[in-house]
């Protein structure tokens, strides 16, 4: 079995596996290039006396403005609290109260507190590490690090294992767990290997992709000159930090839901201030105020390393890209269209998150189906993978993907694909990016073809919804347009003979 990342979905899927062999591949070292090291908030769970799945999955629909999967959401805040009672015996110590009760956080588009966190603002990094120091400790799981995958072997049977640099490496079962993909932009809070590598790489072999427009950014990026911008955690808000424009008044006051409305109506009421020339700033003065340091270390430390008192001093703050809720489209067990490939994580689109993702739910959704993945995976019957290679897998590419994305990419989706879309940008943009997308001697290609796919998404859906806001198109329209899963076929049904040759369409919307 292989596990291609070593965030908190593909450790989790090895741990979940067990006994079963299993070598997990990472582009990096460990933690190396991981949201999941970076997340502040925490896990989502309803574990509050006065809370239940059923109203966790309640806010997690009304975040997702009508196009979460009522089936999945159910299940998933169903098994949040056994998932996190499983990462604890793997390690993780999660925050208590003096009377030891879980120490739950508020943050923004939900009801109850339900966050539960690690060290303030260090929940990612202390998880992570409770993951790595468990898969060191498993005999079954063999990790390999530096080890990029740059595609898939995969035929008409289905997928057969991963190409690397050094050749192919056969498996029965291959699990995609390489994180998002908001590393494409130029504002981004993510990590830069964040590109959406695993959607390239199972849209080249024919698997659909789901979703692909709904792109999440995150209202308070620090605007403190930083690439990738440090994360002001949602969780200020949630203790009563509030945003202020430049003549230090209320942004939010007149609008439902004020300071913890959902991230994407906050990110466009913060973009339409900016591009009116206003500033915006995060003031966590008076709320947090000289408990700063303690209790938000992460935030903190970017501050100082900016200059900034948050204590004393407003935090200046802009939108960047956070989150993808689209991905390689997976049933309920995370199953993709082709044999033998699963997804896991964010690189996933399994119809928990919409078209808007609620705060704290992207690591339990990666832990929960992480454990519904391995069972799946152990119930199969054994695939063999002696005739890997043998079909018609697509062909090697003539030199390796950059592991960067070119600063013309990502300045054109911050531009023409960011928190403001229109038809002109987005056609623009398809046209750049399908120049390169399949050109096989590009290095840029898989970044660009991963780019094209939201590019794409966010030009069909000629509506506003959630994450996905445009110009044009500024309604949101009654009942939702159908979600759309897109191909490679569906990009280029004709691609010149130059070109890399395409696989059959997956099948539908799951
Ligand atoms: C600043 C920040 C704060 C966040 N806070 C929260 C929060 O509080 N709560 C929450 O629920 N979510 C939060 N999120 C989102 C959450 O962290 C991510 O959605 C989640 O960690 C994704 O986990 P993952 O395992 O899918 O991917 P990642 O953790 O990103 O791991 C991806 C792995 O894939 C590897 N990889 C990528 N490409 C390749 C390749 N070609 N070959 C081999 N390996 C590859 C990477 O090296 C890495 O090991 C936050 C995100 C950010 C950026």
């Amino acid at each position: 079995m292989i596990v291609v990342g070593a965030g908190i979905a593909g450790l989790a899927t090895a741990l979940r596996l067990a006994p079963l062999p299993v070598r997990v591949l990472t582009a990096g070292a460990l933690r190396e290039n991981t949201a999941t090291a970076w997340a502040q908030g925490g896990i989502a769970a309803a574990l509050g006396h006065d809370d239940a799945p059923a109203l966790h999955q309640a806010d997690t629909e009304a975040a997702g403005v009508g196009l979460v999967d009522p089936a999945v959401a159910r299940a998933v805040t169903a098994a949040a609290p056994e998932c996190l009672a499983q990462l604890e015996q793997w390690g993780a110590r999660f925050d208590r109260t003096p009377q030891g009760d879980w120490a739950l956080g508020l943050e923004g588009a939900h009801r109850r507190r339900r966050v539960v966190h690690v060290g303030g603002d260090g929940s990612g990094v202390a998880i992570l590490n409770a993951l790595i120091q468990q898969v060191r400790s498993t005999p079954s799981i063999t990790v390999s690090e530096n080890t990029p995958v740059n595609g898939l072997l995969a035929d008409a049977g289905g997928v057969h294992g991963v190409r690397l640099a050094e050749g192919a490496l056969p498996g029965r079962a291959v699990v995609l767990a390489t994180g998002g993909l908001s590393g494409l932009y130029a504002e981004t809070t993510n990590p830069l290997g964040a590109v959406g590598a695993g959607i390239a790489m199972a849209a080249r072999a024919g698997a659909g992709v789901t979703d692909a427009e709904f792109v999440q950014f995150h209202p308070t990026a620090m605007a403190v000159g930083r690439d990738p911008m440090p994360l002001a955690t949602e969780a200020l808000r949630g203790e009563g930090a509030t945003l202020v424009n430049g003549a230090g008044e209320r942004l939010m006051a007149d609008t439902p839901g004020g300071d913890l409305a959902a991230r994407d109506v906050i990110a466009r009421r913060i973009h339409a201030a900016l591009a009116a020339g206003d500033r915006v700033y995060l003031d966590g003065r008076r709320a947090i105020g000289s408990a700063f340091a303690e209790r938000y270390p992460s935030v903190h430390a970017a501050c100082r390393a900016a200059g900034i008192d948050p204590a004393t001093q407003l935090i200046p703050i802009r939108p960047a890209a956070h989150y993808h809720m689209g991905g390689i489209a997976v049933d309920d067990r995370g199953r993709t269209d082709l044999p033998g490939l699963w997804a896991c994580g964010e690189v996933a689109c399994t119809g928990l998150h919409g078209a808007n993702r609620l705060a704290s739910n992207s690591l339990l959704e990666g832990l929960v189906f992480a454990r519904w993945i391995a069972e799946d995976i152990a119930a199969s019957p054994v695939r063999s993978v002696a005739d890997a290679g043998d079909g018609p897998t697509p062909p090697t590419a003539t030199v390796p993907t950059a592991p960067w994305v070119a600063p013309w990419i990502r300045a054109l989706m911050s531009r023409s694909v960011g928190v403001v879309r229109d038809n002109d940008g987005l056609a623009r943009a398809i046209d750049a990016l399908s120049a390169v997308a399949f050109d096989r001697d590009d290095p840029q290609r898989d970044h660009a073809l991963t780019a094209l796919l939201v590019a794409t998404a966010a030009q069909r859906r000629c509506e506003s919804r959630g994450g996905h806001l445009r110009r044009d198109f500024a309604h949101t329209q009654s009942p939702p347009p159908a979600r759309q899963a897109l191909t490679l076929a569906a990009l280029c049904p004709q691609p010149p003979a130059t070109h890399e040759p395409l696989v059959a369409a997956g099948g539908p919307v799951r």
